[in-house]
């Protein structure tokens, strides 16, 4: 296959995984945030650093005392796309990335650039022919189903949902990386809580992609955790059910899954999670009453969220005693969300800070500029779809 080591959306093949058996690996293999500002010159970088700094320093945001939390990402992440119309979009994370750095939060946490899964770290989850097609399918500029949408499409790949795009291997394997960077920075005792950024990809199956996600990065670091903890708790607050997770481990009682999202069947991706499918049926199975859904409807106030997370996360934490916790932040379940709003706008909270950290002027006016774009974009592919005689698709994430 033809390579251009010029060109940074190269497909990544698969490689052994060869990691040195004495030594300590973790320190070698997850390497420190160096460059978190990217700024265009090092002058630059400097001047803006210093900025933040006093603003930490003014604002009291330090390291806590007691604890430690480590962030861990991979700006390589932010270079991938999904394609013009897709709503999944990668420079999102530059955007937040950037404003976590201007809160100066970067004071307050250990950074780390995670390193790519390996091929072997994939497949301790994913069947090796679904990963063997990732790494080396060829991109596809269209999705397939836009013309035939009966496509029958092998292992749910290079439709509009999950699109086949250039680099999508690599996209992938760094996902996949930095939640399993944060879950051994956790099991080593490093950290007590381990942020991956670009993960929580949780509807991706064994050797399926689906909802946008290809690579279960979750299930990948809850395996992890498993290695030393007897029981982990995973808790999903993403407004789409946590389908792939709770699949994962749905046979075993060492890990529970409580997933908080919308719920309808008839209309709503992924239609399943019902208040009463709790695992298994077959009350021999180890996994039966390990995985809680809790179906919601439009129009849950912030209220009644609270009270309901923290009664059920409580009796599950009471019963359960997990050692280790995964939580999944989709943020699609936030009030005023793009994609879908399951909340009322009115009565949620926002980002409301009374003081403007440095430089925050021009992030935001970038997001709201690229958000205009986007909206542009999709109003101009909906106006196209109505002069076709073609209904709005329904969005799924
Ligand atoms: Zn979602």
């Amino acid at each position: 296959m033809e390579v251009d080591p010029a060109n940074p959306y190269r497909l990544r093949l698969p490689k052994p995984n060869y990691l040195p058996h004495n030594i300590d690996y973790d320190k070698p293999v997850v390497e420190k945030f160096l460059k978190p500002l990217d700024r265009p010159s090092d002058m630059e970088n400097a001047a803006y650093l210093n900025k933040i700094k006093r603003f930490a320093h003014e604002h009291g945001i330090t390291k806590p005392k007691g604890y430690n939390v480590s962030f861990h990402y991979n700006p390589d992440m932010e270079k991938h796309h999904f394609g013009m119309t897709h709503p999944m979009k990668p420079w999102r994370l530059t955007l937040t990335k950037s404003l976590v750095s201007a809160y100066g939060m970067n004071f307050a946490m250990d950074n780390y650039t995670a390193r790519a899964a390996t091929y072997e770290e994939l497949t301790d989850y994913h069947a090796s022919d679904y990963v063997d097609h990732l790494a080396t399918v060829a991109p596809q500029p269209q999705p397939l189903d836009i013309e035939n949408p009966n496509n029958d499409l092998k292992y749910n790949l290079g439709g509009s949902d999950c699109p086949l795009f250039d680099g999508l291997y690599n996209y992938c394997s760094l996902s996949g990386g930095a939640s399993l960077d944060a879950a051994r920075k956790l099991t080593s005792n490093q950290s007590d809580i381990a942020i991956a950024w670009g993960g929580g990809l949780h509807h991706a199956k064994r050797a399926e992609a689906s909802g946008f996600c290809y690579i279960n990065d979750i299930v990948l670091a809850i395996l992890q955790l498993l290695r030393v903890h007897a029981r982990v708790l995973y808790v999903d607050i993403d407004v789409h059910h946590g389908d792939g997770v709770e699949e994962a481990f749905f046979s075993t009682d060492r890990v529970m899954t409580v997933s908080f999202h919308k719920y309808d069947p008839m209309t709503f991706f992924p239609g399943t999670g019902a208040l009463d499918d709790n695992g298994p049926k077959n009350e021999v199975n180890p996994g039966a009453h390990h995985a809680i859904n809790v179906p919601l409807n439009d129009g849950i106030t912030d209220e009644q969220y609270k009270w309901l997370f923290e009664t059920v996360i409580q009796r599950v934490i009471d019963k359960f005693r997990p050692g280790a916790i995964a939580l999944q932040c989709g943020a699609d379940s936030l009030a005023g969300d793009r994609l879908e709003q399951l909340r009322f706008v009115g009565a949620a909270p926002s980002v409301q800070m009374s003081v403007i950290p440095p430089d925050l002027g021009p992030i935001r006016d970038e997001t709201e500029d690229r958000l205009r774009e986007e909206y542009a974009e999709r109003n101009e592919q909906r106006r196209k779809l109505r002069e076709e005689g073609v209904g709005d698709r329904m969005e799924i994430g």
